[in-house]
């Protein structure tokens, strides 16, 4: 089996894959905005950067994310010195804002080493926040080096170079050994970049376009006939359900009130609607019975939804006018307009603003006027 497959990878490395992929990234590479100029040195900040946003989204998602945060931040330094809180502002809506505080913990590292990221992929992975996965790419990427970066995408191009029909998560070994096999000495960084365009735009996980790909003359995968059944997709495991209900209360001003949630933690440190925990059940089931204080709760129509990577949400939404002006310990009244800027997390935002939306509703008032279904006491 072993020798089968590095007989395999002196093959493809004979055909000159890397070569024919390079010289297509020549001709297609995609204009990304955190990309030096075709010639041009990387930055490792910006490299960096990119990488840890990507993780969280797509190019496209991610673009407008790293314009700001180079405007606000344009060096490695300004961001290890920017307040913990301005960095989680600017990455709410990506999610996972563990990573977020990996960022500006990252950022203060290399700052405090001088403002150099370590070039080698074993200095970056001791690093906060950086995998291997990570590692690799800003060390290919940024510096040069050969290295083997693979993510999702690098993972299917490989198993349908080779035919590996193995589900990806047992197949480590051999699509690390095939990587590093087929990584180029000469020109790495690009090597790498090539193999993220192929992966986002043309190895697409439906419909791979084997017509317009660089690796098609070595592709044992295309070479079948059947590119798309590699690798399989192993079991799938059912994404459990989970419910909550979350409380908006809306003062005279428009203004409504909002927590923090606890530093550790899934969202840590973004800010929410008061609710309850997250339980596996039944939307139906959900009542105000976790309100964070007495007062005329309505249930809003529908719930917000949010798919989480190891569960979904339901949230159902329950609505009332502020009892006080003023705020409850623990809790701040924010202003809708700055509910951009104030730390929510996506989830959330989408919560507010659509139980923003129904409590101000001319049905929603009419329902005021009828005894409340639900209170707490
Ligand atoms: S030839 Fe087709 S299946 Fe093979 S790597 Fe290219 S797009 Fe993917």
């Amino acid at each position: 089996m072993v020798s089968s497959l590095d007989r395999l990878r002196d093959q493809l490395k004979r055909r000159g894959v890397a070569t024919d992929v390079i010289d297509w990234w020549g001709r297609h590479r995609r204009a990304l905005p955190w990309r030096a100029l075709a010639g041009a040195k990387p930055d490792p900040y910006r490299v960096w950067l990119s990488e840890v946003l990507l993780q969280q989204t797509t190019a496209t998602g991610a673009a407008p994310y790293f314009l700001e945060f180079v405007r606000r931040w344009p060096t490695v330094e300004a961001l290890g010195a920017a307040p913990l809180e301005a960095v989680m502002q600017s990455f709410a809506g990506l999610g996972y804002y563990s990573r977020a505080r990996n960022l500006h913990a990252c950022a203060q590292a290399v700052a405090a080493a001088g403002g150099q990221f370590p070039r080698r992929e074993a200095d970056l992975l001791r690093l906060p926040g950086i995998g291997p996965y990570t590692a690799a790419a800003i060390a290919a990427i940024a510096f040069d080096e050969a290295a083997a970066p693979i993510d999702g995408n690098i993972a299917r191009i490989l198993s349908r170079l080779m035919a590996f029909e193995t589900p990806v998560a047992r197949n480590r070994p051999a699509l690390e050994s095939s990587a590093v096999a087929l990584t180029p000495l000469s020109r790495p960084g690009d090597y790498a970049q090539a193999l993220m365009d192929i992966g986002a735009t043309i190895c697409r996980p439906r419909n791979p376009d084997c017509e317009r790909c660089p690796l098609a003359r070595a592709c044992l995968g295309r070479r079948a006939g059947a590119p798309e059944s590699f690798p399989s997709k192993g079991e799938r495991k059912a994404r459990p359900a989970r419910v909550g209900a979350a409380f908006y209360v809306e003062r005279a001003d428009g203004a409504f009130l909002a927590r923090r949630r606890p530093p550790r933690g899934l969202l840590g440190s973004t800010m929410e609607l008061p609710g309850g925990s997250w339980v596996e059940g039944e939307i139906q089931a959900v009542d105000a019975s976790a309100a964070p204080f007495a007062a005329s709760w309505r249930r809003l129509p529908g719930y917000v939804e949010h798919v989480f990577t190891h569960f979904s949400l339901r949230l159902a939404l329950y609505a009332a006018p502020a009892p006080s002006a003023s705020a409850p310990p623990g809790m701040v009244w924010i202003n809708p307009n700055d509910i951009g800027s104030s730390g929510f997390s996506g989830l959330m935002k989408k919560a507010a603003l659509s139980a923003a939306s129904e409590f101000r509703s001319p049905a929603f008032k009419r329902r005021s006027n009828a005894p409340s279904a639900k209170t707490r006491s």
